[in-house]
């Protein structure tokens, strides 16, 4: 039996393990033009006129088109380009891979570009609108100089509202992302990033606490202190300052880190959260696919291992650097770290992915997991509704609570725990 699901849309559980390909796809521009404070993700600081900038996009239409020929990009339905900071690339060859993806893609739907405030000129928004995008994702990160300056930002907060406001006038679907418990940050700088982009017109915003990760200039600046504006308090208060702002603004929270108007949620980004398979290129980009699906990759990837006997999941980590990508583009040269599911795990990463939704873990979801888990289900449910982690929602669904979401690293441990035998 094989199962397609819907732009975006959630497959019911039984069926997962069977949807043969992907529903979505990424692509990981890992180019920026500065390395922020914070950042740990795979993204270099680059010239724009790096020839290695033109020979990675070259390699990741290649590998676009292979994809295509093998017959996988058919069932797309979402893409989005992120880094990195894509619109570093210049507005006509992100146009030209924008407009490969869609001519690739023809059941398209949603295509997102993320784009950063000091890269997103007149003339990019036109490449994005006229190439086929229909949404771009902005790293506003915050309103005040002060606070940009301290994340290592290279925008200004004047410049970020004037080109959210002309991404909105361009036509296209426009997200902001803002961060909160960041250094000099107050309620009220908050509240004013809030409105500021709300100002604007945006129809979907992300908002996440800084995370201050190992290794980075942020992590060496603070010398192993805690800080007292990222303790974990001040995150939970500005994310709850937020839900307040952003629902009194019309903005429903469908996410425990979004908000949208109707209509205007991430399609891309909800096929992530509820377990279908996607496709990644470029470094550091990551795959989800069924084990049916691996199989059809591996007949391009031939240096692809076996799954093991009962894995129905496979995550595939392109571990091909930028470099290496740009001068050997053939999918059968990329190296990958694998992660093989039993079904069991696979359930327990649904039920985790589920509770960042506001609509919650889905009934039948609910149901598998009880047949599936049994007493082991039970006892985690139990402990979930005794600490106010998770309630019982309409038809049988499990909804997380605010505290849930509060305690997030408690209740997605607690689910991702079921994986264990
Ligand atoms: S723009 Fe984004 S990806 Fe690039 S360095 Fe800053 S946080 Fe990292």
């Amino acid at each position: 039996m094989t199962a397609s699901p819907p732009a975006g849309g959630a497959v019911p559980w039984p069926a997962r393990p069977q949807v043969p390909s992907a529903h979505a796809l990424y692509l990981h521009l890992p180019f920026c033009a500065r390395k922020c404070a914070y950042c740990d993700f795979a993204s270099w600081a680059t010239r724009d006129d790096d020839p290695l900038v033109v020979a990675y996009v070259r390699a990741l239409r290649a590998q676009l088109a292979d994809l295509e020929g093998l017959g996988v990009l058919g069932s797309v339905t979402t893409a989005y380009v992120g880094g990195g900071t894509p619109t570093l690339v210049g507005a006509r060859l992100l146009g030209e891979l924008v407009a490969d993806v869609r001519r690739r893609c023809s059941r398209l739907t949603e295509l997102t570009c993320e784009a950063n405030p000091d890269s997103l000129g007149d003339d990019m928004l036109e490449a994005l609108a006229e190439s086929g995008a229909t949404r771009v994702s902005i790293g506003v990160q915050s309103l005040s100089d002060r606070e940009l300056v301290s994340l290592g930002r290279i925008h200004g907060a004047r410049e970020a509202c004037e080109r959210v406001s002309a991404a909105v006038e361009s036509g296209l679907d426009v997200s902001c992302d803002l961060m909160c418990a960041i250094p000099h940050q107050t309620e009220a700088s908050w509240r004013e990033s809030l409105a500021g982009v709300l100002g604007c017109g945006v129809g979907h915003v992300s908002v996440y606490p800084l995370a201050i990760e190992d290794k980075t200039a942020l992590a060496r600046r603070l010398g192993g202190t805690d800080p007292a504006w990222n303790d974990p308090d001040v995150q939970a208060s500005r994310m709850a300052q937020a839900a307040l702002i952003l629902s009194g603004a019309g903005l429903t929270r469908y996410e425990v880190a979004s908000y949208a108007r109707p209509g205007k949620q991430c399609a891309h980004n909800r096929a992530y959260w509820t377990g279908v398979p996607y496709l990644g290129l470029g470094t550091g980009a990551a795959s989800m696919l069924t084990r049916e699906g691996y199989l059809h990759l591996r007949t391009c990837c031939p240096q692809l291992p076996d799954p093991p006997a009962g894995a129905v999941r496979v995550r595939l980590t392109v571990r091909t650097g930028r470099r290496g990508l740009a001068r050997h583009p053939s999918l059968a040269g990329l190296s990958c770290d694998l992660e093989f599911l039993s079904e069991r795990e696979a359930l327990a990463e649904d039920l985790m992915l589920g509770a960042r939704l506001s609509s919650g873990i889905a009934p039948e979801l609910v149901r598998s997991a009880e047949q599936t888990m049994g007493e082991r289900w039970r006892q985690a449910l139990r402990d979930a509704l005794r600490k106010g982690l998770v309630a019982n929602a309409c038809g049988g669904a499990l909804a997380p609570t605010e505290r849930g979401w509060l305690l997030g690293n408690e209740l997605y441990g607690l689910l991702w725990g079921l994986a264990r035998a």
